[in-house]
């Protein structure tokens, strides 16, 4: 089979009108927003002005197909276009592609009724709302959704939800949770107790408990205990039993789509590494003549560039219905790390004015160290990966099915 790293003239059209209008329209408001150190509301503002931009350019929900007001691309489209928005903080929402109503929007594109579609998806699509997805708990690990306490249990022709939430990303503003809950606690495999619900927010029994304080600021990650909280039979999201299924369809391209943000936020802080390092000088040169910088300037390089193959691989694996939960999963390892390490490397040439609140670098890390744990633990993705390898090994005789099956 050949292999052709050119891409379709429509995804290469999509990129360059994305990325101009990122450049032009985009970045130089979020570097205003920044520079005035502006509160939410003014991001808010900036957010619905460029937003009606966005639509004029045809530039509107790239993930979902035109019925839904969107672009109609697949994830190897989408991986370019979120590489560009993630260049930007505000980017993913002038064009309604941020999380968690991206993946929302693709669950509820593939799982929900028609009705549902009609009264969740279509005031999504069309950006008149938000959402949030409820699966972790603080008492039990996220990191095994078995273990979900929260319990909907049939009553007439209701469901009632009692439980406890937390880290609903963007529970604050919300129209509408998807929350996933124990409605078979006796179910053989595990995988079969939980089910998706669809629970309008507010409701009755629907509490906000806190915003919980993160190390990057109380950025809407929400607290929420369920009391008795009634949901009509029509708002269950899925089959019953499929809640487990449902968190998985979601968070594989939803992961995905993170990487692919997470790439543009770290071609930020390696531009900035490069900016920095012609600029400074230091014992008779420039830092980017030092050996020790370039080394730092060139393992990031090589690490981006092997995240950027193995996003593209495994959206490649998605858009042609290939198995994909391998690649997936070691992508989002690597990506999160290899974010991570660019911003540090980045903090290290910058030096003081690198741990300063004076550019973006050190809000940058604070939010990437969430990129190693949100949407599965690096070691939760590690498992999975070793498992992979050893069944091929055990299949196979060799290792080719868990490291890509490219050569
Ligand atoms: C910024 C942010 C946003 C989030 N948004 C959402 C959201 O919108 N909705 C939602 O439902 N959840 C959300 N989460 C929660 C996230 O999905 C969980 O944090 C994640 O699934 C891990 O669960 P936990 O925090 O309970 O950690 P635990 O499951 O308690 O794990 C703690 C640590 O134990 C280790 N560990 C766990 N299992 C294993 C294993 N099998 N082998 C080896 N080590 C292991 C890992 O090091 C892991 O980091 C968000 C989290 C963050 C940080």
């Amino acid at each position: 089979m050949p292999i052709d790293f050119n891409l379709a003239p429509e995804v290469e059209e999509v990129r360059q009108r994305v990325r101009k209008f990122m450049d032009a329209e985009v970045r130089p408001v979020e570097a205003k927003l920044q520079e005035e150190r502006a509160e939410r509301s003014a991001y808010v503002q900036a957010i619905i002005g460029l937003r009606q931009k966005a639509r004029q350019e045809g530039l509107w929900n790239p993930h979902l197909p035109p019925e839904w007001a969107g672009m109609g691309l697949g994830p190897v489209g989408m991986a370019f276009v979120s590489a560009e928005a993630g260049r930007t903080t505000i980017g993913p929402f002038v064009i309604n592609a941020q999380a968690p109503d991206e993946g929302n929007m693709h669950t509820l594109l593939h799982w929900a009724t028609p009705e549902q579609k009609e009264k969740y998806l279509r005031p999504l699509a069309e950006g008149l709302c938000r959402s949030c997805f409820a699966m972790t708990e603080p008492e039990v690990a996220g990191s095994d959704p078995t273990l979900i306490q929260t319990t909907a249990v049939k009553d007439g022709d209701d469901w009632v939800l009692n439980g406890h939430k937390w880290f609903a990303s963007g529970a604050h503003g919300s129209k509408f949770a998807i929350v996933i809950a124990r409605t078979d606690p006796d179910a053989d495999p595990p995988q079969a107790r939980n089910t998706g619900f669809i629970v309008d927010t507010p409701s009755e029994g629907w509490e906000i408990v806190r915003d919980v304080e993160t190390m990057a600021g109380a950025a809407n990650h929400p607290e929420i205990r369920l009391t008795d909280v009634r949901v009509p039979a029509e708002n269950m999201l899925g089959g019953r039993g499929e809640g487990h299924r449902l968190g998985q369809y979601r968070l594989g391209p939803a992961r995905l789509a993170h990487c692919m943000r997470w790439i543009g936020n770290a071609e930020v802080a390696l531009e900035m590494m490069v900016d920095r390092a012609l600029k400074r000088y230091s014992h008779g040169s420039y830092l980017a003549e030092k050996q020790a910088i370039q080394w730092m300037m060139s393992e990031s390089v090589m690490e981006l560039y092997t995240g950027k193959l193995m996003v593209l691989h495994a959206a490649y694996k998605i858009e042609n219905g290939l198995p994909f939960r391998q690649e997936v999963s070691m992508a989002k390892v690597h990506v999160a790390n290899t974010l991570w390490r660019i911003i540090d490397r980045s903090i290290q040439v910058h030096g003081a004015l690198g741990y300063s609140t004076d550019t973006p670098l050190e809000s940058m890390m604070r939010t990437a160290r969430a990129a190693r744990l949100a949407d599965g633990a690096d070691e939760v993705h590690m498992q999975t990966i070793a498992r992979n390898l050893i069944a091929a090994y055990k299949k196979d005789g060799n290792t080719r099915a868990a490291t890509g099956e490219l050569l």
